[in-house]
């Protein structure tokens, strides 16, 4: 319940331990927003409160940030004149697809214009043969999953465990982590060639298809492509069109659980697996994270219960080739684990949940919503995480200290449920932390944001970089850890391309920090 107003430059409204900030109107407010429909129709322009207020909605504990406009652009030349208008006005431009980042990167943290790109959907090529798909920014998993399987049976993508409406494109953007990440690394090497918008409105093309006609690589080129991807957040520029990496639908398929005994087989055991070069995927949740799926508890015990694994992998591999080469593979599989006193099960093993958890991509496992992830949550249905990329040899140090982080705040409600994924062979380690909580109890919220600074912290002590960083663990990051000259640098290429600080202000803001 909304417990009070104050009027500061802006209106402030504090509820249940956060606050919802909704800007001060601009002078050329009625003419920005005539502008604005004028350009891409009356009915995908909002200027109200109320529309502004669920695209601030987070199920996070960070506070919420109202825009003062929305505007749902279908083609790249109307994304372009909208940036034209937010520079002739000098008001801020953030975009987002679904905003499910889970650091409320799509945000815009000082009004303006939100560019929410849902309506640029189309998958305009399917190339199976070089293995990539012509996207719009909008296109979601829902829509890939659909035209694969309807129509390229011969070909799939890589999932995770984020709901159908999730962006393609934008999980490229935000460095995710998909089921065969081992394999094939972040999603970031998904994201071949693209045509972007400028913050000034000019549009361009980069990878290779900024050279030549030719979208299924990034280079050899001058790889202008890491100014948009991997952590900018929108701050410096729209990618309107991606070429996007399909890969061939395994002919020979398989996965399989292995749980592991104790702490130090739980953290080394992923790595081990990940340097045979065998498996596409491996990811482990420890038991925390089992139980709260599989039995939807609302606290949990301090001890593993009794014949509970320390952690479960969930193990993917296929052939593309035989039978016997899958065989091959489980064969080590079970070797592999017996020596390390692991056990290979079922994907029933845990019951229902946790086999439709890990066999239907979320695109079909959560039609009614976010279920699983939110059991502890109680009626307040929050979520939050850290999640970050480093070496895989700091699993047990990680594990051990998130532990004692939790430890510390003392609270059965707020426990962690921690994961650990292998890509690119071992070569890149991925820890994260979920929690969920109560958003309706004040005292969840702001325990949540003090366990999050102290885990960010952690991450960045052991040389992880965090993925969908909010904005807080940005500052800390350029405070106490970023070298000078490489925000110099970072201040320099967005003052060029953005000359008047109109991309996402606050975001990557080396003055602030
Ligand atoms: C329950 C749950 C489970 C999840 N599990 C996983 C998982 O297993 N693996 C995983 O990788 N992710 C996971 N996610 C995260 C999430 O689904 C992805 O990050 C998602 O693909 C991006 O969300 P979105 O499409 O809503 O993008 P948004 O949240 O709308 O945008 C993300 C960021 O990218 C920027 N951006 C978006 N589009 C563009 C563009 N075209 N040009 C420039 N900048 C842009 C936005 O400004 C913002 O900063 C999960 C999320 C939830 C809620």
């Amino acid at each position: 319940m909304w417990r009070g107003v104050i009027l500061l430059k802006a209106v402030h409204m504090k509820a249940e331990g956060k606050t919802a900030y909704i800007p001060k109107e601009s002078k050329d407010h009625n003419q920005i927003s005539k502008e604005l429909k004028d350009l891409v129709g009356e009915e995908f322009v909002a200027d109200d409160v109320a529309t502004a207020f669920v695209y601030s909605r987070t199920m996070c504990e960070f506070d919420q940030y109202l825009p003062e406009f929305v505007a749902v652009p279908r083609t790249t030349e109307e994304v372009s004149g909208i940036l034209k208008i937010a520079n002739k006005y000098k008001i801020p431009v953030q975009c987002q697809v679904r905003g499910l980042n889970m650091g409320d990167c799509h945000m815009s943290l000082d009004g303006g214009i939100i560019i929410d790109l849902r309506r640029m959907n189309s998958i305009l090529e399917i190339n199976e043969d070089s293995g990539y798909a012509l996207c719009e920014a909008g296109v979601t998993y829902a829509n890939m999953r659909r035209e694969l399987n309807e129509n390229h049976p011969g070909s799939t993508i890589q999932y995770g465990f984020m709901p159908a409406q999730a962006g393609f494109v934008s999980n490229s953007i935000v460095e995710g982590h998909l089921d065969r990440s081992c394999k094939y690394g972040a999603s970031y090497y998904n994201l071949l060639s693209a045509e972007v918008v400028l913050p000034t409105g000019e549009i361009a093309h980069v990878g290779a298809r900024g050279l030549v006609n030719s979208w299924n690589r990034k280079t050899p080129a001058p790889d202008l492509l890491g100014l948009f991807l991997g952590g900018w957040y929108g701050t410096t520029g729209i990618i309107t069109k991606a070429a996007m990496r399909i890969i061939p639908r395994p002919k020979y398929d398989d996965v399989v659980f292995v749980t592991t005994p104790d702490i130090d087989t739980a953290c080394a055991l992923p790595g081990e697996l990940a340097r045979t070069h065998l498996f596409d995927g491996i990811g482990a949740v420890d038991w925390r994270c089992i139980l709260s799926l599989t039995t939807k508890m609302s606290s949990m015990p301090k001890e593993r219960p009794d014949g509970f694994p320390e952690t479960s992998m969930d193990i993917h591999f296929s052939s593309q080739v035989s039978e016997e080469e899958l065989e091959f593979k489980r064969k080590m599989l079970e070797s592999i684990a017996n020596k390390n006193n692991s056990k290979v099960l079922p994907l029933d093993a845990f019951g229902y949940e946790t086999e439709r958890f890990c066999t239907l991509p979320m695109v079909e496992g959560t039609p009614g919503g976010l279920g699983p992830f939110f059991s502890g949550a109680g009626k307040g249905s929050g979520l939050s995480w850290i999640g970050g990329l480093g070496e895989d040899k700091h699993f047990k140090e990680l594990y051990m200290k998130t532990l004692e982080i939790y430890d510390s705040y003392s609270s059965a409600h707020l426990f962690p449920q921690i994961c650990m994924y292998e890509m690119d062979w071992g070569h890149v380690g991925c820890f994260r932390t979920m929690v969920s909580f109560d958003r309706a109890d004040p005292s969840q919220v702001e325990k949540v944001r003090n366990i999050n600074r102290e885990m960010v912290r952690l991450m960045y002590d052991h040389g992880y970089t965090l993925y969908k960083a909010p904005k807080f663990a940005e500052d800390i990051l350029m405070k106490d850890y970023a070298d000078e000259g490489f925000l110099k640098l970072m201040k320099k290429v967005k003052e060029t391309l953005d000359p008047n600080g109109i991309m996402a202000p606050k975001r990557w803001d080396t003055e602030e920090s």
